[in-house]
């Protein structure tokens, strides 16, 4: 028999099915036709709930169409399901489990994304509660970014979450290459350095936010080209600012930021419609330099807001080519070309070899190193053995072009 079902507003669907198979059948069916998930999927008639076992020959159907009720189907108006399967399949790192990472959770989770791994070396206070809503009082005193992980899950049982107690610049290496973009909320000139300089090197887009009583910021960085965070700051405030400048000063007394709710769910929802926008239409970015129109462009410039004075501003940044992240001579000049090689082509010689010519022509003196816990290991691809590496695994490769010589990195699927 055939069966017409509709995503309301988004699409319409007929089948033609075994009268005999049930609604849970029918709803597979539905389901694996329009690529969305059998889980978080109702199959409804006027608004009611069909039973998943009862016969489909037994709804009285009529003229009437069945109603696929998805939890995505709101968004899928506006980018589709390829656009809500692609915020599904990326992964977030969310650098800072405080206030901005949590509301940046539960909003990033509530848009789809369904993969993260949260970073924090704190632990949670209780003055912390009154704006971080995943913590409460018998929190005290645990790891924020583990107490995070554990409470999404608890809530959103199909989240697949890694929660690191530890700092930034510890992290292995292949923690940022696993992330397609970073939302953080930094509060130190350092991490920024640090994480701008991953973010451009190896390509991975990073959303910032941050606040300071009734004032807020945020401000995304698209590498390669976008001016990146550390533009504006020239070497002498570099100095001050990782406090360089004066060594023999005695440590300044760690001074409390005044915080508000509302600052940080204002910077928080901006931040995860940066990063849905950036995730979405990146890939595109990166190719022609243009973002889908259906989905928007990512803010250029900072975003700057005063709640008390009703103030909202976008500073726009220019590119410093002395920049000491991307400018000429800065610390991520080169950003790393990121391939993917199957096992299959990696083991054979004539094959990874001649792949290789064809990725980067022009270029010889190809040397292999495994990434372990962010150390490379130097191999010879020729005796290694099968067992020692696996899809996923990571490999960083030099190679000479010209007189330079230029890091790549290898992911194994
Ligand atoms: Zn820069």
């Amino acid at each position: 028999m055939k069966i017409t079902a509709s995503i309301p507003s988004v699409k319409e669907v007929t089948v033609d099915v075994p009268s005999n198979i049930t609604v849970a059948k029918l709803k597979q069916i539905l389901c694996k036709k329009l690529k969305i998930e059998q889980d978080l999927t109702k199959l409804l008639i006027d608004g009611i709930p069909l039973k998943e076992n009862q016969k489909i020959s037994k709804i009285k159907l009529k003229s009437k169409k069945i109603e696929i009720d998805y939890l995505w189907s709101r968004q899928l108006i506006l980018w589709g399901e390829n656009g809500q399967a692609k915020l599904g399949k990326s992964r977030i790192l969310i650098a800072g489990a405080g206030a901005i990472g949590n509301e940046a959770a539960k909003n990033l989770t509530m848009l789809g994304i369904r993969k993260f791994t949260i970073v924090d070396y704190d632990k949670v206070e209780i003055s912390n509660l009154s704006r971080m809503i995943f913590f409460d009082k018998s929190d005290a005193g645990k790891p924020k970014s583990k107490v995070l992980a554990k409470k999404l899950h608890n809530k959103y049982a199909h989240l697949e979450i890694t929660a690191i107690q530890g700092k930034l610049e510890n992290l292995p290496l292949e923690v940022y290459l696993d992330s397609n973009l970073i939302v953080s909320g930094l509060d130190n000139f350092a991490s920024r350095f640090f994480l701008t300089s991953i973010s451009r090197r190896y390509l991975i887009p990073l959303v910032d936010g941050g606040i300071t009583g009734y004032q807020c910021r945020v401000q995304s960085y698209v590498p390669p080209n976008d001016p990146c965070f550390i533009c504006p700051i020239t070497r002498e405030q570099y100095g001050n600012l990782v406090g360089l400048r004066n060594p023999c000063d005695a440590p300044i007394e760690e001074a409390k930021t005044p915080s508000l709710p509302t600052t940080i769910s204002l910077v928080s929802s901006i931040q995860t419609q940066e990063a849905a926008k950036i995730l979405l239409g990146y890939e595109n970015y990166l190719k022609t330099e243009k973002w889908p129109e259906k989905t928007g462009q990512p803010m250029q410039g900072i975003w700057i807001a005063d709640l008390k004075y009703n103030k909202y501003s976008l500073l726009k940044l220019a590119k410093n080519e002395n920049c000491m992240v991307c400018g000429k001579h800065g610390e991520a000049r080169n950003t790393v070309e990121r391939i993917d090689i199957s096992t299959q082509i990696f083991y054979s010689n004539d094959l990874r070899n001649k792949y290789l010519r064809k990725m980067f022509p022009d270029s010889d003196e190809f040397t292999f190193f495994k990434m372990s816990e962010g150390k490379p290991i130097r191999i010879d691809p020729n005796k290694i053995l099968k067992k020692d590496l696996k899809t996923g695994d990571y490999l960083l490769v030099t190679l000479k072009r010209k007189s330079e010589y230029i890091e790549a990195i290898i992911r194994l699927k």
